[in-house]
């Protein structure tokens, strides 16, 4: 390969790192060199698709997880070249339409990275450090990737593909002498838990769900408790197939109050008309960057205060198989409650039950934080203080995540877009509000990939 006209480090290999890497690869007609670089060194699977359980299922089908925006087919037709994925799917439905395995998942991220490093033909050299990023020094024109090592890679752009914020802490006290599993994303630690123990899980999203369907598998016979604020569960998606919505003509603009307003209607007419509101809320998802941008700081803080819980149950659905085990569980041993706990200790937990007096106590032995990623960016990280002191980097005003242009560039604290940190993924939750999942994450990923090679592209015959 010829000498590299681009040096790019990327911070974080889970989705968003990989699919930047691959489309990258798949864009780039000029020598370039990635530096991929991961602090637990699981290169491809990052935090969502490193369970090695085959029960825990993707949450969107087949058929939209594809690491290409151009190219929806991919991971489908992946699957179907892949001889070992057959024990993994379900023979009578099209792939498609299947929510096969997270852990299905995470290998063809592998297969990605795999294809760039072993492909000597193609102008993308691809280096994958095991380490992590503990602090950055800005040069004039070049960037020091700081590795926990001492090590010091320098590369001309950096992508800070961070991830979710570290889980949100128990805003109750916990005595030592009840077991915790602080990290929902460590899935094989609900093993340790005794098969007559009684669990109370905090948060009844998505990540309870992973966690009861362990309990669930490994014979657990104590009981669980799930508890948050509201007690809402996910909702199930349907088998039958969603008629397309088009809500592109509609007016998005006014308050959230009016949005909301507007969103409930729309779904009760799909209803009434023997549709399902489900169309509209995959309608509505396109739009979010635009409505997020446009709403006032005041509606994007009412958003987050009353409205999340909501949005959140229909937008991030269940396959309706394990909504069905769910439900199974709930009439033996599962109960959901909606209220907060004040405090576990000794064997007991206190809780407040929502719109009750009354002061509930539970025996339990196990606590299971699945309250999801902290909502505020935490900057306990070196690199990000750095960035964030030096000026590199700025959060949005809510401190959400980065503050960022439409192509992922960092907004400096002089205001000017940066020409060389980047983002993208949950950390940039604050610009875009829906940036936390494959389809979302994909388009930054194009996005970003055409701004990193533009202009590059064309030099590539004078290089
Ligand atoms: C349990 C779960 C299930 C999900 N299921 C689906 C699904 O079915 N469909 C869907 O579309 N979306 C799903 N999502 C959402 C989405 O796909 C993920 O959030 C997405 O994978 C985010 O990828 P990421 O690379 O941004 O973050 P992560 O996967 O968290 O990767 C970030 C990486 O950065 C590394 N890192 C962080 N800081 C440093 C540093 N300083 N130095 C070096 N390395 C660092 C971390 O080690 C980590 O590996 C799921 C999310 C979760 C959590």
């Amino acid at each position: 390969m010829r000498e590299p006209v681009l040096r790019i480090g990327i911070v974080g290999a889970g989705f968003s790192g990989t699919a930047l890497a691959a489309n990258l690869h798949r864009m780039s007609g000029i020598p370039i060199e990635i530096v991929l670089i991961d602090k637990r060194g699981r290169f491809g699977e990052g935090e969502a698709y490193s369970t090695p359980y085959p029960f825990h299922l993707l949450n969107v089908r087949a058929q939209d997880m594809s690491a290409f925006e151009t190219a929806p087919d991919h991971f489908v037709n992946w699957i179907s070249a892949d001889c070992n994925a057959g024990q993994l799917l379900e023979d009578a439905i099209p792939i498609g339409d299947q929510f096969v395995p997270r852990l299905l998942y995470g290998n063809y991220l592998k297969y990605l990275l795999n294809s760039i490093l072993t492909d000597s033909s193609g102008s993308v050299r691809l280096y994958l450090e095991s380490a992590e990023v503990t602090d950055i020094l800005g040069h004039e024109d070049q960037t020091g990737l700081v590795l926990g090592s001492g090590k010091t890679i320098m590369v001309d752009k950096v992508v800070l593909a961070l991830g979710n914020n570290q889980p949100a802490i128990f805003p109750f006290p916990v005595s030592d002498s009840i077991n915790c599993i602080h990290n929902p994303w460590d899935f094989t630690a609900p093993e340790e838990i005794a098969a007559n123990d009684p669990v109370l899980i905090i948060g009844t999203g998505l990540s309870m769900i992973d966690a009861v369907l362990t309990l669930y598998h490994q014979k657990h016979k104590g009981k669980i408790f799930a508890l948050s604020r509201h007690g809402l569960l996910p909702l199930p998606h349907v088998d039958t197939k969603l008629k397309l919505v088009s809500l592109g003509g509609k007016d998005f603009t006014g308050t959230l109050r009016r949005l909301a307003r507007h969103v409930r209607s729309e779904s009760l007419q799909q209803v009434n008309a023997g549709g399902d509101w489900r169309s509209v809320i995959n309608a509505v998802r396109p739009h979010v960057p635009a409505i997020w941008e446009k709403s006032s700081l005041t509606d994007r803080k009412r958003f987050l205060r009353h409205l999340l819980p909501y949005w959140n149950i229909h937008r991030h659905r269940v396959h309706n198989k394990i909504a069905a085990t769910l439900t199974q569980l709930t009439a033996r041993q599962l109960q959901i409650l909606a209220g907060r706990v004040l405090e576990v200790d000794g064997g007991r937990a206190k809780i407040k039950l929502r719109h009750a007096d009354k002061i509930m106590q539970l025996n339990v032995k196990w606590v299971i934080n699945c309250m999801g990623p902290a909502l505020k960016m935490s900057d306990t990280q070196q690199c990000v203080k750095t960035l964030l002191q030096q000026g590199y980097a700025t959060l949005d005003p809510l401190k959400l995540g980065f503050a960022t242009a439409p192509t992922g560039a960092l907004l400096e604290a002089s205001g000017n877009i940066s020409s060389r940190f980047y983002s993208l993924g949950p950390p940039t939750k604050g610009m875009v509000w829906e940036c936390g999942a494959v389809p979302e994450i994909r388009r930054q990923c194009e996005v970003l990939a055409r701004h990193l090679l533009q202009g590059k592209n064309a030099l590539t015959d004078n290089v």
